[in-house]
């Protein structure tokens, strides 16, 4: 696909296939992909090991100043991955023990900030696909494309309940669903950039759909809007 250069905005509910979706279009475009989860689940682990207490304003805009964030091709995958201060992390924060207090730091209005500004960034030249919560809606609000993704709710703990069963065989379907559940109304109902569909955003419903079924959909999407 070729034409002009455009932002590619993917939101939608956890366990969704966003990363999956984004990263697929990103590699057709060849454009850069950033998932903005991965910066809220890196922040959050920071904040556990160093015992930062997210509900003192003080003590967020003091730790934020020590954290850098990076995304760092892996040249083997040619996945890129999060790094956190020098470290990389992209495997510990898939950990269930982030997901359970990721929606609340990334609910902080101090932790948004930093985050948004750095995505910002990163797509001041267009040329990307990003995926997360608020893409549509804040951080990038004149993206050519925005997607929302959907589906039933048991598909989609079946699909997490997958994913981190291979890494930790003692996960249960209760406890998946349980964060699941937690984390879309966290998200949804918190007061700074709640999860929503973006106005002009293209809702794609892949209960029922296989993953090539999914990607041609998004794929005509970008062929429009690529002109
Ligand atoms: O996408 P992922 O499930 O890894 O995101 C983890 C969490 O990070 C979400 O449940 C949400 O609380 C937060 N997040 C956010 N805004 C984004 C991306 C993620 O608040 N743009």
């Amino acid at each position: 696909m070729e034409g002009k250069t455009i932002i590619i905005t993917i939101d939608g509910w956890s366990s969704t296939g966003k990363s999956t979706l984004a990263r697929q279009l990103a590699r057709d475009l060849k454009y850069k992909y950033i998932d903005s989860g991965a910066m809220y689940r890196a922040i959050t682990l920071y904040f556990l090991r160093n015992h930062v207490d997210w509900t003192q304003t003080g003590a967020v805009q003091k730790a934020l100043q020590q954290i850098k964030l990076e995304f760092v091709a892996n040249h083997k995958s040619g996945l890129s991955e999060m790094w956190l201060n020098g470290e990389n992390v992209e495997y510990v924060i898939r950990d269930l023990v982030i997901a359970e207090k990721v929606s609340e730091v990334a609910a902080v209005k101090a932790v948004r900030e930093f985050a948004v500004a750095q995505q910002r960034n990163m797509g001041k030249d267009k040329g990307i696909v990003m995926d997360g919560r608020d893409i549509g809606t804040t951080v990038f609000p004149d993206a050519e494309l925005k997607i929302f993704m959907t589906a039933d709710e048991s598909v989609r703990v079946q699909r997490r309940y997958k994913e981190l069963f291979q890494k930790n065989p003692n996960v249960t379907l209760e406890e998946v669903r349980h964060n699941l559940e937690m984390r879309d109304y966290i998200d949804s109902h918190r007061k700074v950039s709640p999860l929503r569909k973006a106005e002009d955003a293209v809702v794609l419903d892949n209960s029922h759909l296989t993953m090539k079924q999914q990607l041609e959909i998004a794929q005509q999407w970008t062929r429009e809007r690529l002109g």
